[in-house]
């Protein structure tokens, strides 16, 4: 939390000594040599306080910081190619052994028995919603503060989502309030460990247990990030994966379920193959198809990129854990400017994103707007993050269709009645006024780009009146 009482001179006086602490960990120094060839040493010359009294970039001064940030996704031709060139050039393009060897890696990083690669994570989440039977009627509980990509498949299944607020320290759904938004319908919740930091599992768990509640984390953003030492995906009764490009395994489109449920992992295999029988679904020898399926298969050349990510994640987990705390405690006490905060069980985070607060009262009243608008201009990317997914048009375009007319009362599909039963005003704030994101390319860099970051953000601080005549 940011101190109000932290005042301005005791402010500067503690960044000037920080700031002269910007010295490489050997381990960082190695970590990132190892990971990003292309990546420019770090520039001895760390901007001092004095930088931060220059005029903001915005309005025509120098920026802090002029370098590029590391690239994403990486990709290392002699490491990397070997397997994809085999797979190409063998001619077996679609699912076969290299899908099944990512999937073994895959399950075997997380400590989980089962995983299924599909063609992407809104797709692992269709069809774990649809494999658990959650359907026409049921209604899902989920947190506003994510991506469509959590919410459209609840509506692909003819599902009902129904939107519990945040806790804005954390950004993740708030367990204090699911209970109020259970009704008999409720089926499900699906936790998601937004931006790569954990939801609260260990008092979500035993809500879902009360009420009989099938738990789907999305994990899309939180690869290998941990609660108590155990990966998240494997907490609940299944976890959803996304690979796609921005994402800190990256293969350009892909997913996966994972599950240490047997029935449900040969069902979501069967469904993503059409239903043709495999497992425990199986049937007379000739019967043919069995179940309603689709066609969801991962191909050989995209698993073979992802087995070469794989390699490489962990080691980049460390790198953006150890960036992000030292990011987190440089910028913790510059007034307004409220970083995340993590949950006491979380043994590691993914930070897909690095998340903050952002205290307009404490920077003059300078809108969020010209704050992102002032930090981009200084060589630092950053974005106000996701709008209020429980007010879109995309709900009551589905509300509309001829499925749901016929599966919902006319009560059901009111939307104006909708948004009120959905209202999240922690939600609303969060995405209209406060929230500030970097993203997880950053978090790669040297300790001297985190402390670029810093001092930009205090340069801006320091400029706030300055920049109250832009829009
Ligand atoms: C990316 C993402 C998804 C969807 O994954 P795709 O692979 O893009 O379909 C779902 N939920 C969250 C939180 C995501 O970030």
């Amino acid at each position: 939390m940011s101190n109000p009482n932290v005042s301005r001179r005791e402010f500067l006086r503690r960044n000037s000594l920080t700031g002269l602490g910007a010295v490489l960990s050997p381990s960082l120094l190695s970590a990132s040599s190892i990971e990003q060839p292309t990546i420019p040493a770090p520039n001895p010359e760390i901007p001092t306080s004095s930088s931060r009294t220059e005029a903001p970039a915005l309005l025509g001064g120098k920026p802090v910081r002029s370098k590029e940030w590391p690239t994403w996704p990486m990709w290392q031709p002699e490491t990397d190619e070997k397997q994809l060139l085999e797979v190409i050039r063998s001619g077996i393009w679609s699912r076969a052994n290299v899908v099944t060897e990512f999937e073994a890696k895959w399950a075997a990083t997380l400590g989980v028995k089962r995983s299924l690669a599909v063609v992407n994570g809104t797709n692992a989440i269709m069809a774990a919603l649809a494999q658990f039977d959650i359907r026409g009627g049921d209604e899902v509980l989920v947190t506003p503060y994510t991506f469509i990509g959590t919410v459209a498949p609840i509506l692909m299944v003819g599902a009902m989502p129904v939107f519990v607020d945040v806790d804005p320290e954390t950004f993740q759904i708030d367990p204090a309030q699911i209970e109020a938004r259970i009704t008999p319908r409720t089926r499900a919740i699906i936790p998601v460990h937004i931006l790569g930091l954990p939801a609260n599992m260990t008092l979500i768990m035993p809500i879902a247990k009360k009420h009989n509640l099938v738990v789907i984390e999305d994990a899309c953003q939180a690869h290998m990030a941990e609660i108590n030492h155990r990966k998240v995906g494997t907490l609940g009764d299944a976890g959803c994966f996304s690979f796609q490009n921005s994402k800190n395994l990256a293969i350009g489109e892909g997913g996966a379920i994972v599950s240490n449920d047997d029935a449900f992992m040969d069902r979501c295999f069967s469904y993503q193959n059409y239903g043709n029988p495999y497992g425990q679904v199986s049937g007379v020898i000739g019967a043919g198809t069995l179940r309603q399926g689709t066609k969801l298969r991962l191909t050989e050349y995209q698993a073979a990129i992802g087995l070469a990510q794989l390699t490489r994640l962990d080691a980049q987990t460390t790198v953006r854990n150890e960036n992000a705390a030292y990011l987190k405690s440089k910028i913790k006490d510059i007034p307004g400017i409220v970083p995340y905060k993590l949950y006491d069980d979380v043994t590691r985070a993914a930070f897909h994103l690095f998340p903050f607060r952002f205290k307009k009262e404490q920077f003059k009243g300078l809108s969020r707007d010209v704050f992102v608008k002032a930090l981009s201009a200084e060589g630092i990317p950053c974005s106000k993050g996701y709008a209020t997914l429980n007010t879109m048009p995309y709900l009551n375009d589905t509300f509309q269709t001829k499925n749901y007319r016929k599966m919902y009362p006319k009560s059901m599909l009111d939307f104006n009645s909708y948004l009120e039963r959905n209202h999240c005003p922690q939600n609303d704030r969060l995405c209209r006024e406060e929230a500030v994101w970097f993203t997880q390319n950053m978090l790669l860099g040297s300790r001297s780009d985190m402390d670029e970051i810093a001092n930009a953000i205090e340069k801006i601080y320091e400029n706030a009146d300055k920049l109250l005549t832009q829009k």
